[in-house]
């Protein structure tokens, strides 16, 4: 029989006081907002509040907005795009430049006002990618932002000065992906 004990891998020595930490999930792989909400889930379990702001979606209904109304205030998430982004383009769309600045806005209130214990950037990586918000601008206030509170960035081709802020960062590499035989996105996997 073999034995495993997983524990020391996840931490050698537990620490009752809580350092925030930026984390960036990134890649080409599956996996890089539902590791996000993953961390949610273990998050609220611990009593933790968590926030996860939705950049760039909102046309799709995913699955976890109906999920986390089972944890009323202590998660809850806001979906701050229109689930659609022209890309490809000179210029990214003025609309799409506007949401992105709002869902920026609110991110810094909500960051600052230390109600949360662990706030999700979902997608934010597009949208630096795609020129809608400034690398530097949330680098400098990711610097700045309350000591406790933890942030996770999601999104493909996190932005170099982002990661080398970051404390953990993950990249999720695709080996395979059902899409590419043909099959689409599936109720509960992808949305
Ligand atoms: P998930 O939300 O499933 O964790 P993700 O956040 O890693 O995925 P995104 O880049 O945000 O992936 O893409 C969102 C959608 O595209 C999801 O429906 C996801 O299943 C799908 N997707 C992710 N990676 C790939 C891929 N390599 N090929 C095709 N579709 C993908
Ligand atoms: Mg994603």
């Amino acid at each position: 029989m073999i034995e495993t004990n997983l524990a020391p891998l996840a931490h050698s020595r537990m620490n009752e006081t809580q350092r925030g930490l930026i984390i960036v999930t990134t890649g080409p792989g599956k996996g890089k907002t539902t590791a996000a909400m993953g961390t949610a889930l273990r998050a609220v379990g611990q009593g933790l509040r968590v926030l996860m702001l939705q950049f760039l979606k909102g046309s799709w209904h995913y699955g976890e907005l109906d999920a986390v109304k089972a944890f009323g205030d202590n998660f809850v998430m806001r979906q701050m795009g229109r689930g659609f982004v022209k890309v490809g383009q000179e210029k990214p769309d003025p609309e799409d430049v506007r949401l992105v600045e709002e869902a920026w806005g609110e991110a810094v209130r909500e960051i600052a006002s230390e109600r949360w214990d662990l706030v999700i950037l979902d997608e934010i990586n597009y949208a630096i990618t795609y020129h809608m918000l400034d690398a530097q601008l949330v680098i400098d206030f990711l610097k700045s932002k309350p000591e406790a509170v933890h942030v996770i960035l999601t999104g493909r081709n996190a932005h170099p000065g982002i990661v080398e802020l970051a404390d953990t960062v993950t990249e999720m590499r695709e080996v395979k992906h059902a899409y590419q035989k043909g099959i689409l996105a599936q109720r509960g996997i992808e949305y």
